[in-house]
C-alpha cells in the first residue's frame, strides 16, 4: 500500500520533468531535495495533489486487517502435510482446463494485492514469462489448489513454486482464500508477491482479454470482457 505511493510520487514528478529522470552529476547533490520540492510545488499549484478515494482506501485497511487475522493454513500444510513433496504427483496443464478459477475484476486485483502497484506489474511480468518459464500445475488430490512455477524477475534460471487455493467457481476476491510463494517475500496473506499477483491477474482476467497477449497492458485489460480465450 506504501509502496504504491512512494512509486506514484516519483513517476508524476519523472514524468514532468525529465532533468528529475535522468543521472544528475554529483554537483547538484546538495541541491537535490530543494529541486524536488520546486517540482512538487509546481505539480501541486498547476495540477493537484496525489488523491486517494478515502472509500477505497477504508476498504484496503479493512481488508488489511481482517487479512492480518487469517491463519495461514497453506503455509501449515506445506510445510507439515508435504505439499511441495516431490512424491505428490502434480501434472502440468493448459490453463485453458482451468474454468472454476474465480474471474476477477481490476478491482478486485487490487482488494488482493492492496494497491495497485502488484497490479499495474502483472501483465508485463506475465508477458515476459509465459512462453518460458510460466507452468500450471494440478493435482486429483487437492481440488481447488494450483501450483505454479515462475521463473525470477531478477534472476535467468531461478524459479519460484507458488501455491493458490481457491474456491471453484465463487467470482471475486473472495474466491481467493489463500496463497503461498516460495520467494522471500511470498509467504503473507495480507497483499501478496509480485508472482502471486500476475497468476491472480493471468487468471482471473489477463486471459479473458480478446487481444493477444503481446498487446495487453494493465490499463487495456480494466474492462476485459469475461470469455476465455482460448489461444
Ligand atoms: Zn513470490
Amino acid at each position: 500500500m506504501v509502496r504504491w505511493s512512494v512509486e506514484q510520487f516519483f513517476g508524476r514528478v519523472k514524468n514532468k520533468f525529465r532533468f528529475l529522470k535522468t543521472e544528475m552529476p554529483n554537483i547538484y547533490t546538495e541541491k537535490i531535495s530543494r529541486f524536488l520540492r520546486f517540482a512538487t510545488a509546481i505539480l501541486n499549484y498547476q495540477d493537484h495533489g496525489i488523491r486517494y478515494d478515502p472509500v477505497k482506501m477504508d476498504e484496503l485497511v479493512t481488508r488489511t486487517l481482517e487479512r492480518m487475522k487469517v491463519e495461514d493454513s497453506l503455509l501449515s500444510r506445506i510445510e507439515i502435510s508435504g505439499l511441495s513433496n516431490p512424491n505428490n504427483t502434480w501434472t502440468v496443464i493448459n490453463h485453458t482446463v482451468i474454468t472454476d478459477f474465480p474471474k476477477l475484476t481490476m478491482q478486485d486485483l487490487e482488494i488482493l494485492t492492496l494497491g495497485k502497484y502488484q497490479t499495474s506489474l502483472a501483465p508485463e511480468y506475465t508477458k515476459s514469462h509465459l512462453n518460458e518459464t510460466y507452468e500450471v500445475y494440478s493435482n486429483p488430490q487437492f481440488q481447488g489448489l494450483l501450483k505454479v512455477r515462475l521463473g525470477s524477475r531478477f534472476r535467468a534460471a531461478v524459479y519460484h513454486y507458488l501455491y493458490i487455493e481457491y474456491w471453484p467457481n465463487r467470482n471475486g476476491a473472495e474466491g481467493l482464500s489463500s496463497w503461498h510463494c516460495q520467494c522471500q517475500v511470498g509467504a503473507r496473506l495480507v497483499g501478496c508477491c509480485g508472482h502471486i499477483a500476475s497468476v491472480f491477474w493471468f487468471l482471473g482476467l489477463g486471459r479473458y482479454s480478446p487481444l493477444p497477449m503481446s498487446r495487453i497492458s494493465y490499463e487495456n485489460v480494466k474492462n476485459a470482457p469475461r470469455k476465455l480465450n482460448s489461444s
